[in-house]
């Protein structure tokens, strides 16, 4: 599982939007936490919602269960792609760390100081690819750092 976060919203998370999987290995494809200010984050996002009691979760807590390319496609459309206008697939054909450069390369022109923190989750997510031996544990690290650009980019949005 890995956690992203698509909004830095304080609010205690009321709906819950559940897409489960047609996998026999989960239960889930993933599950979107909101308030109900930002109930409009999950129309782009597959499932059924209903109304929780408020707890523990903040909204905008997406449990990610998918697989790594799944993940990263759906970084690459919800995010990376309105941001850089670098997509994994249409204009890198899968290289993930061909795709992070460039993302990184559009984020450090002229006006981007407010992307900072994207930049260096960004950076964090390269070196995971290019550094780290073991398959599995790249994946993870490069996920982690993913989604910690992708809550970096929704702050510096103010969302
Ligand atoms: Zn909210």
């Amino acid at each position: 599982m890995t956690l992203r976060r698509l909004t830095t919203c304080s609010s205690a998370a009321t709906y819950v939007l559940e897409r489960r999987s047609r996998r026999r290995d989960r239960v889930y494809d993933y599950v979107l936490h909101t308030c109900v200010r930002h109930r409009w984050l999950a129309d782009s996002w597959k499932g059924g919602s209903r109304v929780v009691e408020e707890g523990e979760l903040r909204c905008g807590v997406l449990l990610e269960y998918r697989g790594f390319a799944e993940v990263l496609r759906s970084h690459s459309r919800e995010w990376v792609f309105p941001l850089t206008f670098h997509d994994l697939e249409d204009d890198h054909q899968g290289d993930v760390v061909g795709w992070l450069r460039a993302a990184l390369v559009e984020l450090s022109a002229a006006g981007r100081e407010a992307h900072e923190g994207v930049r260096a989750a960004l950076g964090h997510a390269v070196l995971a690819a290019v550094v780290e031996q073991d398959p599995k544990v790249a994946e993870a690290a490069v996920l982690t750092a993913l989604a910690v650009a992708e809550t970096a980019e929704a702050a510096a949005r103010g969302a």
